[in-house]
């Protein structure tokens, strides 16, 4: 099994909003234990408003108010040594990025400069961050590793408007991949994009990941998506983890009832029958159902359901979740 290279015990990241005088509590990430190894993708799957973009936030060391750190730990494995990265100074998490973990945002434009080629996006990135680098050498290094990733070389005399959103995801990507980071933390890469751009995309991260051998830990809501490049996943409901398994075990053999309404929801090639999904709306994280927080939409809900969150009961090598139905869920806290 492969080493851990970052890890997290009991992460609560909760937004604290003022709202005319009264406190509102959004409980996005609670109480999550991750385990992310070293040269895997791990995807985060789940419906739009679960949690996910905030626990990224929060593993890519991003929290700033209104998101606020409320418990739990976030370890990153660095040259060998677990880094309690909550306690880094400013200094040390700007030396972190980008070297040792990166983030591919949603939507490319909040990277890219608008108003600079891409070539001088590049140029100013290198120079900020690999030292005694000249403007001519942070090109010739931009223009090498554009052509490794097989992208064409033409694009870096390019402003980001004159790109297709596929091409500027894609040249977002490599330059998240730039430094060789030990991770890069993918938000939705793929989202607006067609079915056979979105393809492109993947391949690409999944061809960075090979030739790195760096961890990828990617969120979409796309399970098709994840079906393609994910080695592990986690599916999160109402800011908990309440599945995880290899691939294999998540579209083969799903426990949790709301993983499996995810997949069944998926369209089948040659089936032409209705999809089923979850009945009902995701809860608002300001106000979550107590117990487990899928009840209310679960159809095998039970009373214990209603008031107790169940622990993680383990189902086989790599596969867990937290159900009433899995058993008595004694092998560790939900998260
Ligand atoms: Fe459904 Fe109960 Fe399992 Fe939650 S714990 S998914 S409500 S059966």
């Amino acid at each position: 099994m492969q080493n851990t290279v970052l890890r997290t015990e009991q992460l609560k990241a909760f937004y604290v909003l003022d709202q005319f005088g009264a406190q509102k509590v959004v409980k996005a990430v609670n109480e999550v234990d991750l385990d992310i190894r070293e040269n895997e993708v791990y995807g985060i799957a789940g419906e739009s408003g679960c949690g996910k973009t905030t626990l990224l936030k929060a593993l890519y060391n991003a929290i700033e108010p209104p998101l606020r750190l409320v418990g739990g730990k976030i370890y990153y494995r660095v040259n060998g040594k677990d880094v309690d990265v909550t306690t880094l100074s400013a200094e040390e998490k700007r030396k972190l990025r980008w070297e040792f973990i990166s983030y591919v945002p949603q939507g490319s434009m909040s990277v890219l400069n608008p108003v600079l080629k891409l070539k001088e996006t590049y140029q100013d990135f290198i120079f900020s961050h690999v030292s005694r680098q000249s403007r001519e050498e942070a090109l010739n290094l931009a223009k090498s590793h554009i052509a490794e990733l097989g992208l064409p070389r033409n694009v870096l005399d390019a402003y980001p408007h004159q790109l297709s959103g596929g091409m500027r995801q894609r040249v977002t990507i490599a330059l998240a991949a730039l430094l060789k980071p030990r991770i890069i933390i993918g938000d939705e890469p793929t989202t607006a994009l067609d079915v056979v751009v979105q393809r492109g995309v993947v391949q690409l991260l999944k061809a960075i990941q090979v030739k790195l051998q760096n961890t990828i830990v990617l969120v979409t809501h796309d399970m098709g998506v994840q079906a393609n490049i994910a080695d592990r996943v986690g599916i999160m409901y109402a800011g908990k983890i309440v599945e995880e398994g290899t691939t294999e075990k998540i579209y083969g053999e799903a426990f949790h009832p709301y993983t499996r309404y995810l997949i069944n929801s998926l369209p089948k090639f040659g089936d032409k029958t209705m999809r089923e999904s979850a009945p009902g709306s995701p809860p608002s994280l300001a106000n979550v159902p107590p117990g487990c927080p899928f009840h209310p939409r679960c159809p095998r809900v039970m009373e214990i359901c209603q008031s107790q969150m169940p622990g993680f009961t383990t189902l086989g090598a790599d596969h867990k979740a937290a159900c009433w139905l899995a058993g008595e869920g004694k092998n560790g806290k939900a998260s």
